[in-house]
């Protein structure tokens, strides 16, 4: 396995669980000495087979422990509607899935207060938990996802991070805005639109109660009759991201197994897309997540733009675009 590029940022790649460890020692885990160490991670929508398992959890937070940190586990309450939309039924579902205190061996948090941080003139709600850690480490599964094109790093804290208000505001700004003078009425976008939220015959149409602003249609429109009504979601994404990150050292383990079409949100991820691959470590979440995305198209060439319909890349670019480095170096463990 080679590296992309030579001069930016390690990146270590392992086919063994037992390697991260090893990884995250070169990547200066001893820097979390003394320090609360937020282990971010999605707990499991219930009925996703394919969440982190516990196993590999206890594995980081064991890792933190050894170089000195007092680590936790620590994910958001979501915004849509279920049992993780509040903190006691998520704290519930985490403890089904086994993200016990007594099996992780620390705190295990569901957040749904925050602190308000403004970034690229966006104001968000990072979590408090996190907000509060000068240290973290980003575990992340990867697989498809229908609004982004694919969930890494940068996704998990650009949604994971935040407040329900928060990840409510990144989808709204992603809504489609529509000019009628530049529309065909060619239907195209009525066909993207996963929500069925357009329609189309002598006029334009939307329902606004069933568009979540995943910005399909505006990808999809070849016209520019429809713009984003602030930003697209992967910018948004990546803004979040570094609003969740900002004056922290922060650490990233990427997990390339169950590749899912969907996200871990969804309680029926469809089919697997890519094999296993193994796990991607670094301490950068643009050179992390560029790295998963490079290892995947060598393995199956553009699926997650395939089985999406929407470019996973410009997650990473715009991360970059805020001060991110997707430049690494990869070395095998
Ligand atoms: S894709 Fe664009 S041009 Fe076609 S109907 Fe939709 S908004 Fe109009
Ligand atoms: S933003 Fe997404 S859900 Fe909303 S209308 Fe466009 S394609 Fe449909």
């Amino acid at each position: 396995m080679s590296a992309r590029k030579d001069n930016g940022t390690m990146v270590y790649f392992t086919e063994d669980r037992e390697q991260i460890g090893k990884a995250l020692a070169l990547c200066n885990i001893a820097a979390f000495a003394g320090q609360m160490v937020a282990v971010k991670l999605h707990m499991g929508e219930p009925g996703n087979p394919y969440i982190v398992k516990p196993e590999l959890a206890r594995s980081i937070v064991d890792s933190v422990r050894g170089a000195g940190g007092v680590p936790f586990l620590l994910d958001s309450v979501v915004a849509y509607a279920g049992e993780r939309s509040y903190r006691r039924g998520y704290e519930k579902v985490a403890q089904r899935h086994g993200f016990t205190h007594e099996a992780m061996g620390c705190e295990v948090i569901i957040a749904d207060e925050g602190v308000r941080v403004v970034e690229a003139g966006v104001a968000l709600e990072v979590v408090t938990p996190m907000y509060d850690s000068q240290c973290m480490v980003v575990l992340s599964h990867v697989k498809g996802h229908i609004q982004a094109g694919f969930g890494g790093a940068i996704k998990n804290l650009g949604m994971g991070g935040v407040t329900k208000a928060s990840k409510n505001l990144i989808h709204h700004n992603a809504e489609p805005v529509h000019n009628p003078d530049e529309c065909t009425l060619c239907g195209i976008c009525a066909e993207a639109c996963p929500m069925g939220a357009i329609s189309v015959d002598d006029e334009w149409h939307i329902d606004r109660d069933c568009c979540p602003g995943c910005g399909k249609c505006v990808l999809s429109c070849n016209t520019g009759a429809l713009t984003f009504k602030v930003m697209s979601l992967n910018e948004g994404l990546a803004i979040s991201a570094r609003a969740c990150t900002a004056g922290k050292t922060a650490l990233y383990v990427n997990s390339l197994h169950n590749i899912a079409d969907v996200c871990d949100c969804d309680p029926n991820p469809r089919q697997i897309i890519c094999p296993d691959i193994g796990y991607l470590i670094g301490a950068d979440a643009a050179a992390v997540d560029a790295a998963t995305l490079d290892i995947i198209d060598a393995v199956r060439p553009g699926v997650f733009k395939q089985s999406t319909g929407v470019d996973p890349r410009p997650q990473v670019s715009h991360a970059v675009a805020l001060g991110m480095n997707d430049h690494y170096s990869l070395q095998r463990l």
